[in-house]
């Protein structure tokens, strides 16, 4: 039996072992996944005892997903982002580490039929989620703005996602693709810094009223909406031509959502990102494609 799991702290709420456990069941997969805590000191040597073990896959989860890199061989992708949410242990060498999250934002859009490539993008966020997402997108092909509460962050993750030029978010099952050519409405008003080339740029959250206007696909990946009903983009910005990816997914329906289906919009819940992000994994570790349908349903159960 191949063991697979989670390492975070906490992880009692997470839902990626049913998830993971009902895609094996479908497979026929003699697998099992299991979530494991080790202490925030000790996550080095849980992922080398793991190796040695024969683990054959983890995911990983706040807060480690910054300190495992120390430890694997990222993909340049995830060496990029700065952070590794999936270990692959059966290659020969250090355990490769991936960013399944990045793939996770652009399989989203995919799987709702929404075009990525030439579409100007506004990331609401520049932590974890924010990066993996400005990045994904970027490498898609659309124009990012990044928005966030502090914006020097926004400044200096636009100033990354730039220099990294295209570093591949690679999908091993389906990829974001589309057509279109919008381009983003220069929104920067002093407090803005452009990075013409790559045409990614970075502001504070007041950027929002000038970016949003022209753009067609927004993700918030921001904590805000999470248990509480603060929306951190206002209701009046939100429009038609827009869809809209909430990476919060407690509750499934948050406020931000709601305004948008209102607006129009069309609206992906947290839970895609999450499903798609565990797809990832899922095809990375066993070469197969996932039961999407399957895993979705096991994840909306389990939430
Ligand atoms: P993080 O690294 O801690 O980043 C938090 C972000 O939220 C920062 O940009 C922060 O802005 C912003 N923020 C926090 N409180 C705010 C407020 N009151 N007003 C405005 N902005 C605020 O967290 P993360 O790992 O990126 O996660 C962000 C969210 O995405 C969480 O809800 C998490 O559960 C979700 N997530 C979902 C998935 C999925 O698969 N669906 C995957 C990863 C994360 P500052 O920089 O100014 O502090």
């Amino acid at each position: 039996m191949d063991v697979y799991g989670l390492v975070g702290n906490p992880v009692g709420h997470s839902v990626s072992p049913p998830m993971h456990q009902a895609a094996y069941e479908e497979c026929g997969i003699d697998a099992s996944y299991v979530a494991f805590e080790p202490a925030v000191e000790e996550i080095e040597a849980a992922i080398r005892g793991a190796d040695s073990l024969g683990i054959a896959g983890l995911n990983v989860t706040i807060p480690f997903k910054q300190d495992v890199l120390a430890v694997v061989d990222p993909d340049p992708l995830a060496e990029r982002i700065g952070a590794v949410n999936t270990i692959d242990f059966r290659a020969d060498g250090p355990p490769k580490g991936y960013n399944t999250d990045a793939v996770g934002v652009t399989r989203s859009f995919a799987h709702h039929h929404v075009a990525v490539d030439g579409e100007s993008a506004v990331v609401v966020g520049a932590g974890g989620a924010g990066r993996a997402a400005a990045f994904a997108l970027a490498d898609a092909g659309a124009t990012v703005h990044i928005a966030n509460r502090t914006a020097e962050r926004a400044v200096s993750l636009a100033d990354d996602v730039a220099g990294a030029g295209s570093v591949g978010v690679g999908s091993v099952g389906t990829s974001s693709s589309g057509t279109g050519s919008t381009e983003a409405e220069d929104a920067s008003e002093g407090s803005v810094e452009d990075h013409a080339a790559t045409k990614v740029t970075g502001g504070g959250l007041d950027t929002l009223e000038s970016a949003l206007p022209s753009a067609s696909l927004v993700v918030n990946a921001t904590s805000v909406g999470m248990e509480s009903d603060e929306t951190p983009i206002p209701g009046e910005l939100l429009h038609s031509d827009l869809a809209v990816l909430d990476a919060v997914y407690a509750p499934l329906e948050t406020r931000l959502l709601r305004e948008a289906k209102v607006a129009g919009a069309t609206t992906i819940d947290g839970a895609w990102m999450l499903l798609f992000q565990g797809v990832e994994a899922f095809e990375r570790w066993t070469g197969e494609p996932a039961p999407v349908d399957v895993m979705n349903q096991a994840l909306r159960g389990a939430l």
